[in-house]
């Protein structure tokens, strides 16, 4: 007899008949008052060595239904490591997982996750060091903290960077990314850190999005918010966690502004900079280019070809953090998007776009940074 359960941490599925191990029937759940839905997390009991067939039958009104294509599950048996399970999108519009697992518990989920346990834990490791001080700037509807990291000392002239992660709470991989760049911002053998640090104070937020994370969101906080179109005018009723941050950001001004994401459909990640906003200037648009230029050369991963076309967002645009905080404060600002699939120009079959490929991608990030500031 097969179980399936979603009682955790971000965990999110409907059942709708379990009863079949070959014909598994499911649904994924909206956010809480929201049309979206696109994660799923869930955990599979008493079907090792079955052959599993997962239908999500209502894949077709995801949020973003073109993510399915080429799309592969995220699988794991001990949650620390995750693999890419056969995973098919059909003309009916449902997304179809067949699986065989090896042990009798098994998870499935739309990204790897990362648990609002571990995100404590990234917090609390990050106050071990002496470069690094946790500031509660507020809380979440649903009474969480929303912490911010200041890492670097106070000093004359220097420059404001500022970084922040999962806006969209199921888009995990944008606190992996920060975990990577805090990782590399925190070790006192790195050179390249010691020097920024010399020059810049970095400010984090590695989830702005606690609520919705433990809820098993694709998209917004507990009010059914998209917190990444609340940057014009949030409020403390419907956006607490956009509304301290942007106040935060206008005490301490910014320099640079980093925006981490992933993105359902393209198969790459890149960078979407503020070519489209009406107000920015040439010279702040030449150093995005140069931003992502220098990005691509010290990590494969990244690439330029591919991303948003220029006015994408239309009326929404100024709503946006890249866009209203780059206009506010007439700096670069520019929004990092991963891949949920992976990159197919430097596929792993294994594991497809991963925790460790993001970790990376995040501690490089500090090299264009570097490049960016000499050019000051
Ligand atoms: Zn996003």
């Amino acid at each position: 007899m097969v179980k399936i359960s979603s009682q955790f941490d971000a965990g999110n599925i409907q059942v709708v008949s379990a009863e079949q191990p070959s014909d598994i029937q499911l649904l994924i759940k909206h956010d809480t008052q929201s049309e979206f839905y696109q994660w799923f997390y869930f955990r599979v009991q008493g079907a090792a060595d079955e052959a599993l067939t997962l239908r999500f039958l209502n894949a077709q009104g995801a949020a973003y239904p073109d993510g399915w294509p080429d799309y592969r599950a995220a699988a794991s048996y001990d949650r620390r490591e995750w693999f890419r399970v056969p995973t098919r999108y059909t003309e009916a519009g449902e997304l179809v997982v067949e699986h065989t697992p090896e042990q009798g518990s098994i998870y499935y989920a739309y990204f790897a996750p990362y648990s609002y346990e571990q995100h404590l834990d990234l917090v609390a490791a990050a106050q071990q060091s002496e470069r690094c001080e946790v500031l509660d700037i507020g809380t979440t509807l649903d009474g969480r903290d929303i912490n911010l990291l200041k890492i670097g000392d106070d000093g004359a002239h220097k420059k404001h960077i500022w970084v922040t992660a999962r806006q969209h709470p199921g888009e995990t991989m944008a606190e992996w990314f920060a975990e990577g760049m805090l990782g590399r911002l925190l070790d006192e053998t790195d050179p390249l850190s010691a020097k920024l640090l010399e020059q810049c104070i970095f400010w984090v937020v590695p989830n702005m999005n606690p609520d919705g994370s433990v809820r098993g969101h694709l998209r917004t906080n507990a009010a059914g918010i998209n917190l990444n179109r609340e940057w014009q005018s949030p409020t403390l009723k419907n956006s607490p966690e956009v509304y301290y941050v942007r106040q935060k950001m206008m005490d301490t001004g910014v320099d640079l502004y980093l925006d981490i994401h992933g993105d359902e459909a393209l198969p790459c990640n890149f960078i979407a900079g503020q070519a489209g906003s009406p107000s920015v200037s040439e010279q702040v648009l030449a150093q995005e280019e140069q931003f992502k230029q220098d990005l691509q050369r010290v990590n494969p991963d990244f690439q330029t070809v591919r991303g948003y076309e220029p006015g994408k967002f239309g009326p929404e645009t100024m709503t946006i953090a890249g866009f209203w905080v780059g206009d506010y404060f007439n700096c670069p600002a520019m929004t990092l998007e991963m891949p949920f699939k992976d990159y197919d120009e430097r596929p792993d079959h294994l594991a497809g776009w991963s925790p460790e490929r993001s970790i990376q991608l995040g501690s490089s990030i500090l090299n264009p940074i570097a490049d960016w500031l000499v050019t000051l």
